[in-house]
C-alpha cells in the first residue's frame, strides 16, 4: 500500500491526495489537470479535456508545477497576464495511486495509473509519457476500462453565463500557465 511504502502507516491521518482540473478560458479553451504529489500539483494542459471514454486518448501537455493553495483558484485572468481568461473548476476529488508506491517515482518511470474519486472523474487513470523526437512535454491521459467508463461520455462544459458573472478578476497565486497552442 501507499502509504505503508511512504512508511507513512504511523501517521495519525493519512495525507489524502488532491486532483482538480480547471477548466481554463484562454486564448484557447483547454483544461488542466492537477495531480497533487510532493507537496505541490503536477499539471497537464488537456486541449479536449478528460474523458470517461477508455477510447479516447488525450493529448495532455506537462506545464508547470502549481501550489497546492491553486487548487481552489477561480477567477477571471486578467489581460496581460499569461493565460488571461476565465478560470473555473471543472471537478475536484481525492485519488490513490493504483499500484501503490511513490506517484512521484512512478510518474518519473513514465506512466502512472491512479484511481480517480471526483464528481465527474472517477475510476482508473493512466498518464503515459510519450516518446520520440519533440514530445518532451507531451503525454496522454487515458481512461482505463471498468465500471466507471463511459462510452458516450460527452464533456460539458462547467462556466455558464451566469457563473462567469459571479467571477472576481483575479491574479493567480502561481506564475504562470502554459496555454497549449
Ligand atoms: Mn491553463
Amino acid at each position: 500500500m501507499y502509504y505503508a511504502e511512504k512508511g507513512w502507516r504511523m501517521r495519525k491521518d493519512p495525507v489524502e491526495l488532491r486532483f482538480v482540473v480547471h477548466e481554463h478560458h484562454a486564448s484557447h479553451l483547454h483544461y488542466d489537470f492537477r495531480l497533487e504529489m510532493g507537496g505541490i500539483f503536477k499539471s497537464w494542459a488537456i486541449p479536449k479535456g478528460p474523458s470517461m471514454n477508455p477510447a479516447d486518448k488525450r493529448l495532455a501537455i506537462m506545464v508547470e508545477d502549481h501550489t497546492l493553495e491553486y487548487g481552489g483558484f477561480e477567477g477571471i485572468i486578467p489581460a496581460g497576464y499569461y493565460g488571461a481568461g476565465a478560470v473555473v473548476i471543472w471537478d475536484e476529488g481525492s485519488y490513490i495511486p493504483a499500484e501503490g508506491g511513490d506517484p512521484e517515482v512512478q510518474l518519473e518511470s513514465g506512466r502512472f495509473s491512479f484511481e480517480l474519486k471526483g464528481n465527474k472523474l472517477k475510476g482508473g487513470f493512466s498518464i503515459t509519457h510519450l516518446k520520440g523526437r519533440g514530445k518532451g512535454n507531451q503525454w496522454l491521459l487515458i481512461k482505463r476500462r471498468d465500471e466507471q467508463a463511459n462510452p458516450t461520455f460527452k464533456l460539458e462544459v462547467a462556466l455558464t453565463e451566469e457563473k462567469r458573472e459571479k467571477l472576481e478578476v483575479k491574479i493567480p497565486l502561481s506564475n504562470g500557465d502554459s496555454a497549449p497552442p
